[in-house]
């Protein structure tokens, strides 16, 4: 009698063909088609793609989602001919002036600056600021030559010296860049008489104190607010 299959993976059937490793098959179709090389080393430029994820990607839309591939591709070249930066703001718009600059319900005298457009959406989820913003899109870093011009650092202190701004909050990110570029900040609008203020970091809410960083608490502690009664 014929010794019965021990596990499906014995079979000779098509999911054991699929699961070959892919490495290989990539690497004979990117010796066949520059196009599927030139796919994979474009999905590269995406964050936290590595070359297998890339080729798994470039493999899937061509094998399985083609539309999919061709929206990609459409969205991708509306985005880049449409948007720009708001003029006042520096956030990612489509229009001369944003929709949050713009909207006359929101209160023009206090200004939040943060790094980047990705900032301002966490800030709008939480529904807790009804002010504008300034979008400086990035940090200073004089290693990498990016320093007050670079950030619109200007501009912004020619708004300090408009009048119009009363209280700048500063939302920069809790690093070393992040704190420096607050720091010039504050100065610049300390000398024009403006109210300055820090957001808070600390423990998150729902966090339990001793799985907290020992940083974080740090800033958590020199943070701490007057209880009210
Ligand atoms: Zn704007």
């Amino acid at each position: 009698m014929a010794p019965m299959p021990r596990v499906a993976h014995d079979l000779p059937c098509y999911q054991s063909a699929s699961a070959r490793p892919l490495v290989d098959n990539s690497l004979i179709i990117m010796k066949l088609s520059p196009s599927i090389k030139a796919l994979i080393e474009g999905l590269r430029h995406l964050p936290g793609v590595g070359p297998k994820s890339a080729q798994r990607m470039t493999l899937h839309l061509l094998e399985r989602d083609r539309e999919g591939a061709q929206q990609i591709a459409e969205a991708i070249e509306e985005a880049l001919s449409k948007v720009k930066n708001c003029s006042r703001c520096r956030n990612f718009t489509e229009l001369e002036i944003c929709e949050i600059c713009s909207d006359l319900k929101r209160d023009p005298t206090t200004l939040c600056v943060v790094e980047a457009p990705a900032d301002v959406m966490a800030i709008e989820q939480s529904g807790s600021f009804r002010g504008h913003y300034y979008v400086l899109m990035g940090h200073l870093s004089p290693i990498d030559g990016i320093g007050p011009e670079q950030l619109g650092l200007e501009a912004l202190c020619q708004r300090f010296a408009d009048g119009e701004i009363k209280e700048v909050i500063l939302a920069t990110n809790p690093t070393v860049e992040g704190e420096a570029t607050a720091y010039y900040i504050s100065e610049r609008a300390r000398a024009a008489a403006i109210t300055v203020s820090r957001i808070a970091h600390g423990v998150p809410l729902g966090g339990e104190l001793e799985y907290t960083d020992a940083n974080t608490l740090a800033h958590a502690l020199s943070g701490r607010t007057v209880v009210r009664e």
